[in-house]
């Protein structure tokens, strides 16, 4: 820990007195070691330059330091999959799900000086990323003819990437997935970018020095600052900010028939990167 105009407290031996919420403490300088919090706190210090001998009283802001928190950038891994219908016969092409975000921050009490007083005691965490895209871009499954279809005669099993390669309009199907992986990795990119921004704000400082009197005030902070703050902004993030697109004419087998037309993804109307914060 620091004394607010920079001294180094942590080998000086010390003694501090605090009053936080009406209750008195008192005690030694190694007592600061239990605290893990970044906090800053008015309290009150004194010095013993020698045996018995106090140097002077000190009021000071005392920080602890920072923990260094800030929120990993997703790198989710691309994969093909069977996905679930939408509603009676439209396909999702491709979901990217980035983990969500903690919501309620957790809190410790803290010890020493601290005692009696709450801090966040770890950093909002996502949980892990995917990037899924329709496992019918790649091969399988293969479904029945109902008539000939560009040489391939009624009744034959076979899968869309075949058909269309049988049609020769396989690169209208191709281009469609690649727009299906960008739009997919679109979502990524552009929540990378707003924590990029929360990572170089002082979002994290504010949530790392809150203290409170109990633990739920110091969790109602913590939502004013991150959750009730940032929330939104990751998410709109992570919606992104993409109009529709379509792919060129392809055969698709669209629930119970094949069609020959053109399919489209879902615009979003979110923001690239952060709304202000
Ligand atoms: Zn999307």
């Amino acid at each position: 820990m620091e004394a607010g105009r920079g001294r180094s407290l942590d080998s000086m031996a010390f003694q501090w007195q605090a009053l936080p919420g009406g209750k008195f403490h008192e005690g030694r300088g190694e007592e600061y070691s239990s605290w893990d919090g970044a906090a800053t706190e008015n309290r009150k210090f004194w010095l013993e330059i020698a045996e018995g001998r106090r140097l002077s009283f000190l009021t000071d802001s005392v920080t602890v330091r920072p923990r260094s928190w800030s929120l990993q950038e997703r790198s989710a891994v691309e994969e093909y999959e069977p996905l679930p219908l939408l509603g009676e016969d439209e396909e999702v092409w491709g979901i990217y799900e980035w983990g969500g975000l903690d919501s309620l921050l957790e809190t410790s009490q803290g010890s020493g000086p601290w005692e009696g007083s709450y801090y966040v005691s770890s950093q909002p965490k996502f949980g892990d990323a995917w990037l899924h895209v329709n496992e019918k871009f790649v091969g399988d499954p293969a479904y029945e003819l109902p008539r000939e279809e560009c040489g391939v005669p009624k009744g034959d099993s076979i899968n869309i990437p075949d058909l269309n390669e049988e049609c020769d309009i396989w690169t209208a199907l191709d281009n469609f997935r690649l727009q299906v992986v960008d739009h997919e990795h679109e979502h990524q990119n552009s929540l990378n970018k707003c924590i990029r921004t929360v990572n170089s704000s002082a979002r994290f400082e504010a949530v790392e020095s809150i203290v409170g009197e109990t633990g739920a005030a110091a969790q109602d902070s913590a939502r004013i600052r991150w959750t009730d703050g940032l929330r939104p902004a990751l998410d709109s993030a992570m919606a992104t900010n993409q109009v529709n697109e379509r792919s060129a004419d392809a055969f698709w087998w669209r629930r119970l028939s094949w069609v020959k037309a053109n399919h489209g993804i879902k615009g979003h109307s979110g923001t690239d990167g952060c709304p202000q914060i």
